[in-house]
Formats: C-alpha cells, structure tokens, sequence
C-alpha cells in the first residue's frame, strides 16, 4: 500500500466503476477490488445498466439485486446509467450519426433520444434501483458520458441531483457545474485504443497533480487486458497520493444537497 502524506494532498478524487449490472458481475467483482486496494466501499461509485443491451435485465429479489442492495448498503453512490446502453436510435442528424457510430461503437443511448423516451427510461432506471437499494439513487450518467439537450432536460425533471460528462459534474436541477476536469478512462475496443488509453494514463496523473478534481472511471472490458489493469493500478496510486479520495455527492454545496429543505 502507498505512504501517504495528508500534508502534501489536495483536491478530490472520485473513482467509478461504469456498466454494473448481472452480465459483468465479475468483471465489477474484480474492478471493486482493485479500487478497494486504496478506496473504502462508499467512496467507490458504481454506474449501473437496468437491461444492458436488452439482454441483462436486472430483477427484485434475484442474487445481483442481493448483491447491488450490500454495495448500497456499505455507502456506495449508486448512479442510473442508462437503460440499455445501446444507442438503437436512426439518427437523421449527421452530426449526432457520425458521432453516435465513431466516437461510441453505437454506446450513446442517450446521443439522440427525444425528450419524452429519455425522461421515461430515466424515471425506469431510478425507480428499479430506488426500490432495489432501499434509497435514493445519487444521480445519472449518460451511457459513454453523451447527453442530447433534450436529455439535459430531462434530467432536472427526473429530480437527479447529480449528473457528469467528459469535462463537467453538474446539478442538473439548478445547471450549476460543481466540479471541473477531465476523466482518466481507458478503453480496451482495439489495439490503437488500448495503446493510446495506456500513454494518456501515464502522463495524465502528473498534469492533474495541483487539480482540485480528478476523476477515474473503469469498464468490465478493462480486465480482459492485463496491461490495462496494471496501468490502472499505477495511476491509481499516483492520483490518490495527491488527492483525497471523495464522493460525488461531498462536491455538492449544502443547499443543493437532496436532504436540505
Ligand atoms: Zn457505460
């Protein structure tokens, strides 16, 4: 375990594991473990898919509705992501097409939905894990981090208090942005990728060393390649030796918090 000097610490790391759900359970299992080697369980958030791709369903009162009820118990942020994960809309708008199908591999449920079928899955999504966990949901991350504006919209309505992208956490009922910065993510689809997730993890760390906010998020595809895991192993250690490990819900301000009246 890395010495840490409280004195020489400063800003906040938050660390996330995406795409939780029956069809990655292990894959989470090992993820939460890795984390677990410098983060306590409340101050792991997990991003869970309700139906990944339409074939994971999560139930009541089955082993991994069991298993989700223990995370939350044990304080971990649990955050709506998504419905299906897959984003089966027919895209009219080129840019919205080129950016669902290149920047997403068609992960981008929520690149292009209307209003009305974002704000329905999201209501779903938060009243399945409401009534699993036995509390409220922390907030909601759009599958791959892309948000349509109607999403946006959708959002404030459903009442999420929290919801993040690439660069921002914000607030969605107020739009107030509560933190700032990049993700350090890796992404294991191909060989270029990998190779480039590798190099930005290694110089990330340094550049994010005075930042107030760090953000980590891991993916089930993450342990399938042993340098991956390695490489999150070490930025990791360099991230959490320079910042405190928080929780999301710790960067709201106290009258945005859900329990202030
Ligand atoms: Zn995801």
């Amino acid at each position: 375990m890395v010495e840490l000097n409280q004195d020489t610490r400063h800003g906040t790391l938050l660390l996330s594991i995406h795409d939780v759900g029956p069809r990655f359970a292990n894959e989470v299992d090992r993820l939460r473990d890795l984390l677990g080697q410098v983060a306590p369980a409340d101050k792991i958030a997990l991003l869970v898919v309700p139906n990944h791709w339409g074939e994971a369903p999560i139930t009541a009162k089955t082993p991994f509705a069991s298993r989700l009820r223990e995370w939350a118990d044990a304080g971990a942020e649990i955050f709506v992501h998504g419905w299906f994960h897959k984003d089966d809309t027919q895209h009219t708008n080129p840019y919205t097409r080129l950016k669902a199908q290149h920047l997403t591999a068609r992960e981008g449920e929520f690149v292009g939905l209307t209003i009305a079928e974002a704000s329905a899955r999201m209501a779903a999504g938060k009243a399945l894990l409401e009534d699993i966990c036995g509390r409220s949901v922390a907030g909601f991350v759009a599958p791959a981090w892309l948000y349509s504006i109607d999403t946006n919209n959708a959002l404030a309505e459903n009442g999420f208090s929290l919801a993040e992208d690439h660069w921002r956490i914000w607030h969605p009922p107020s739009g107030k942005v509560i933190g700032r910065g990049p993700v350090l993510t890796w992404a294991s689809r191909s060989r270029a990728r990998i190779m480039s997730s590798l190099f930005v993890a290694r110089v990330m760390p340094p550049m994010l060393r005075e930042a107030r906010l760090a953000r980590l998020a891991v993916h089930p595809g993450d342990t399938t390649i042993p340098a991956i895991m390695q490489s999150i192993q070490r930025a990791l250690a360099a991230l959490a030796f320079d910042h405190n490990i928080g929780r999301y819900d710790s960067l709201l301000p106290a009258d945005l918090h859900p329990c202030a009246s």
